[in-house]
């Protein structure tokens, strides 16, 4: 990474205007992973101006799409070539296992070739009309300057899900990552670079929300801000954005319920309950905390659960024995435990878990085992609230409407999965979720051909499929009158 410093306008790479340098810290063990260079409001200022200029006046967003395309792909090719050094660097600044990482950079890879093609197919039509001497057609058109705001916890995978479809339609972007994992940020401007974008299409500015981020959704001249984060932040910046009326994509928080019925496969169910909340130790805008299982099978499911969320081992990037890893930062890790607290108080059971671990190899990380909390309600702070932690709290139902009922009991809608035998249950179920992805006997897998978001204030848009190229891009409606002739509506 010689000479890149975290800010890269039109073409550079350049320290801070104010000289400022954040450094990067290992939530595994506190070790200092790197150095960046923290922007403030000027650098952001300066950004926004590149990519202004390289719409308005530069070749990208006139570039044919199947070339446009073409450059994805070889980004694409890239990714595959560096897997290891960004699966290195997302598991330095975020704690994630090894092996977590590098399956995201394959999945990330399958990201770009989606838009890759999409950018290479023509989705305008032709548009019918009672006139014969008109040719009507919907055109796309890119939006123009869009602004990328993204989160800590699948770092390069959410930057991907912004990048490749704003490039695919032909905007130009400022990208502004997480302050605590811009690494793989970095990583990729290098490879646009190198794949051939024109300067200025592509501008990254690393540092803190307010200072780093916080212009550009309110800045005149960026057309589009396209979101991944947390609710409050979510608001605020759909707030600051209603000033300029910019385009709004946003992906936000969950709180995904996880239904089991009693006649389900229950080693499955089981299995699947502890990967749908505890992967990458619950820092997943999908995750399941809201287990909501059939009473007649509650105890006997629960112990099991608890006797495996006991058992996982926790451990760093690079330890081949972790099931686990640590959480973002210690700022995170007291949020996580203060909802915890708060659900104990409230009334909840806590069955595992529930406090930091300081002993040993975890005492410099910010490691918080898997928790489950059992008799919860629906009015409990930890049940109507994202922790974003490894925190399961339990529910149970006797009849379908009431598992409904308290699955979407939530101002959330995300995703969800129910499990059972009684598949015409399953997709009655499927129908009544109010969430933007539904999984039947299975939770989390996704694929960049289906669209990616949420119901509720889970979000405003869709990522991924079609719909996540469509937020990228204007349909335009030309009208050719090809036989011109006075109207006569006035003075005739
Ligand atoms: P966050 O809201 O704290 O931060 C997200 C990004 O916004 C970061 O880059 C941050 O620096 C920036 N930011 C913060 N304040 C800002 C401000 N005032 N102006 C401009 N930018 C600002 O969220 P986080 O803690 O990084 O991420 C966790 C959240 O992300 C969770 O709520 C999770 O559910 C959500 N998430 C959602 C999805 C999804 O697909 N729906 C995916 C991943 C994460």
């Amino acid at each position: 990474m010689t000479g890149s410093t975290g800010i890269f306008i039109d073409g550079q790479w350049l320290p801070a205007r104010s000289g400022e340098e954040r450094t990067i810290v290992c939530p595994a063990d506190g070790t200092v992973v790197g150095v960046v260079a923290e922007a403030g409001a000027a650098d952001t200022d300066a950004a926004i101006a590149a990519a202004r200029r390289a719409f308005d006046e530069g070749t990208w967003p006139r570039t044919p799409g199947a070339q446009r395309g073409a450059l994805l792909e070889r980004v694409a090719r890239l990714l595959e070539r560096d897997k290891a050094a960004f699966a290195r660097a997302e598991s330095l600044d975020t704690g994630k296992r090894l092996v977590e990482s590098e399956l995201d950079i394959d999945d990330i890879v399958g990201v770009f070739d989606h838009f890759a093609r999409l950018a290479g197919e023509d989705h305008g039509r032709p548009v019918e009309t009672d006139n014969a001497a008109v040719e009507a057609r919907i055109v796309h058109e890119p939006v123009g300057v869009c602004a990328l705001i993204t989160p800590w916890n699948y770092p390069l995978l959410q930057t991907a899900w912004k990048v490749a479809p704003a490039l695919a339609a032909g905007n130009t972007f400022v990208l502004k990552p997480s302050e605590l994992s811009p690494h793989t940020a970095i990583l990729l401007i290098e490879l646009l670079v190198e794949a051939g974008l024109p300067a200025g299409v592509a501008n990254l500015v690393t540092g803190a929300g307010p200072t780093a981020g916080g212009p550009l959704s309110e800045d005149p001249r960026v057309d589009l801000l396209s979101f991944t984060g947390g609710l409050e932040t979510g608001k605020r910046l759909m707030a600051n954005a209603a000033a300029t009326v910019k385009k709004v994509a946003l992906e936000l928080g969950g709180k995904n319920p996880n239904i089991v019925f009693a006649d389900a496969d229950r080693e499955t169910a089981l299995d699947n309950a502890l990967t749908a909340v505890f992967l990458h130790s619950g820092q997943v805008c999908s995750a399941g905390t809201r287990l909501i299982i059939e009473e007649s099978i509650r105890d006997e499911f629960v112990d099991e659960l608890v006797a495996r969320a006991s058992a996982i081992r926790l451990g760093g990037p690079f330890d081949e024995k972790a099931e686990t890893g640590p959480l973002i930062s210690l700022q995170h890790l007291e949020k996580v435990a203060a909802y915890v607290e708060a659900g104990i108080a409230e009334g909840a059971v806590l069955r595992c878990g529930g406090a930091r671990l300081t002993d040993g190899e975890y005492a410099d990380g910010f490691y918080f085992p898997p928790t489950v909390l059992d008799r919860c309600t629906a009015s409990m702070s930890v049940v109507r609230e994202e922790s974003f932690g490894p925190v399961l709290t339990v529910e149970t139902f006797r009849t379908e409407e009431e598992a409904l009922a308290l699955a979407n009991d939530t101002i959330f809608g995300l995703a969800g999965g129910v499990w059972t035998a009684d598949l015409e249950r399953a997709h009655r179920i499927a129908a009544g979720l109010r969430a933007g992805t539904v999984w039947i006997n299975d939770f989390h897998p996704y694929v960049p051909q289906a669209e990616w978001g949420g119901f509720k204030q889970s979000g405003v848009g869709r990522e991924l499929g079609l719909a996540g190229l469509d937020e990228y891009r204007e349909a335009k409606h030309v009208w050719h009158n090809t036989a011109p002739q006075p109207t006569g509506w006035f003075g005739a």
